[in-house]
């Protein structure tokens, strides 16, 4: 039963009296009657009234029961929105701040009674309160915003940079009661979002300087590869020619700007394949040959050099079927620049080369010395280019550093590995392990 109704029984009641008493004073002959009529109305009105009053309090009762309720889930939203990790306001339309939570208090320094009845306003610094007005006149357009990036000045602290979500509390579907805040501190997230900026701007300019350096490396080397060659072929022209017509002294500075020259002329053309290789440039030529000639080829080339030092060079081939598929060349470099560098570090004792058959479909290179040796903590960069152990190495047996890397780069072109094994002052030991055929 709703109040109106209620009301109207009332009214009727009232009515009904009313009649009765207009006919008591109409008529007062038949007034017996009439008190009986009067009782017989009175005791239906109240049997009325009494079953409306029944209904009325039943009403209440749900009425209290529906305001527990209510009373409970405001009290869990209460808990939710204090407690919840995130800063949550909620302002009127123009930003004053009706409701706020623990962690919103938190974020801005300042205590939650006193923050209500502020205006958010406040607590941003001075260089973005403009736009913030802006935005938020164009709140009520918009009903919401998502992570509004800006920057927060709590009560007596730093400024820090916060993400603001916004929803506008509607009345109606034209009318706005308040808008809902929900409030980050992304100070951690800038952060790292900083920091991979910054790694990845670091990224692309070693990136842009690796290739400088490799293009300024091809450039250089074929500039000088030109006027060097040059030099060599008029210098050993002269040597071929003129031999006989030089005195000795002459003779001898001919021979040694042809031997510096071809040095030099080694450098270069390391520089140009190592610039190749890092731009993936350079194509293995690959054929059929015999590695143990190619390796007793090489090693004769070199006795040379160990004959001066007075060392030996042995070599040892243990290998069923010599017959591999590579490229020839570009195996005999590496090689070269193994069996050269065990002869430059080593001073007394030898270099002793071996040719093996590691499995059915790999074979292995040894190149070991009696030289110098590497030490432990070097190991693992001695591939690296321009990395050489001890920086006066260059000065005390030439080489710029590049030969391991280029090696490192072609044998892994080749499928293979290269490794290294070494004591300090006992010598070193570089392993090759090649496919039989680098195309399978
Ligand atoms: P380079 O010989 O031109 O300096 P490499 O790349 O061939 O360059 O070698 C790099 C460095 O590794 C050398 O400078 C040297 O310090 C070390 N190294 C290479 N081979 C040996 C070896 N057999 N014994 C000792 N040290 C070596």
């Amino acid at each position: 039963m709703n109040l109106d109704k209620f009301r109207q029984q009332i009214e009727e009641v009232r009515q009904r009296g009313q009649f009765l008493q207009n006919r008591v004073t109409q008529s007062p002959t038949f007034q017996e009657d009439l008190v009986l009529q009067a009782i017989e109305e009175l005791s239906t009105a109240l049997e009325e009234l009494r079953v409306a009053e029944e209904e009325l309090h039943q009403q209440n009762e749900q009425l209290h029961i529906a305001n527990q309720q209510v009373a409970l889930e405001r009290q869990r939203y209460q808990e939710l929105f204090d407690f919840a990790p995130d800063g949550y306001l909620v302002t009127n339309t123009e930003g004053k701040i009706l409701e706020v939570n623990q962690a919103a208090a938190q974020l801005l320094n300042i205590s939650k009674s006193f923050l209500v009845g502020k205006a958010l306003i406040n607590f941003i610094p001075e260089e973005e309160r403009r736009a913030f007005r802006n935005q938020l006149l164009e709140l009520s357009q918009m009903q919401r915003i998502q992570e509004w990036e800006i920057r927060l000045q709590p009560r007596n602290g730093n400024i820090f940079d916060a993400s603001l979500s916004v929803t506008s509390v509607l009345a109606s579907e034209d009318k706005l009661l308040g808008l809902r805040w929900l409030v980050r501190d992304i100070t951690s997230r800038k952060q790292a979002e900083e920091k991979l900026r910054s790694i990845q701007q670091e990224n692309l300019e070693l990136q842009e300087t690796a290739r400088i350096k490799t293009q300024m490396m091809s450039v250089l080397s074929h500039e000088l590869r030109t006027p060097l060659n040059s030099i060599l072929g008029f210098s050993q022209l002269l040597l071929h020619r003129y031999y006989n017509l030089f005195p000795p002294e002459l003779r001898d500075m001919i021979e040694r700007i042809t031997r510096s020259g071809k040095h030099l002329l080694g450098l270069i053309e390391n520089m140009l394949d190592f610039s190749k290789l890092e731009r993936d440039r350079l194509q293995l030529n690959i054929q059929e040959f015999n590695l143990v000639e190619l390796v007793t080829a090489t090693t004769e080339e070199l006795r040379c050099l160990a004959e001066q030092k007075n060392l030996t060079l042995v070599l040892h081939a243990n290998i069923e079927n010599p017959i591999v598929v590579n490229d020839s060349v570009r195996l005999r470099q590496v090689l070269v620049n193994l069996v050269s560098n065990a002869i430059k570090f080593t001073d007394t004792g030898g270099v002793f080369v071996e040719v093996d058959q590691h499995n059915q479909d790999q074979v292995m290179l040894m190149v070991k010395d009696t030289g110098i040796g590497i030490p432990e903590s070097e190991l693992t960069h001695i591939f690296q280019e321009f990395w050489q152990v001890d920086k006066s190495t260059t000065r005390k047996y030439g080489g710029i550093g590049l030969g391991l890397a280029i090696a490192d780069k072609l044998v892994r072109l080749m499928n293979g590995t290269i490794t290294v094994e070494s004591n300090l002052g006992e010598g070193s030991t570089f392993r090759l392990l090649l496919p039989r055929n680098v195309e399978t």
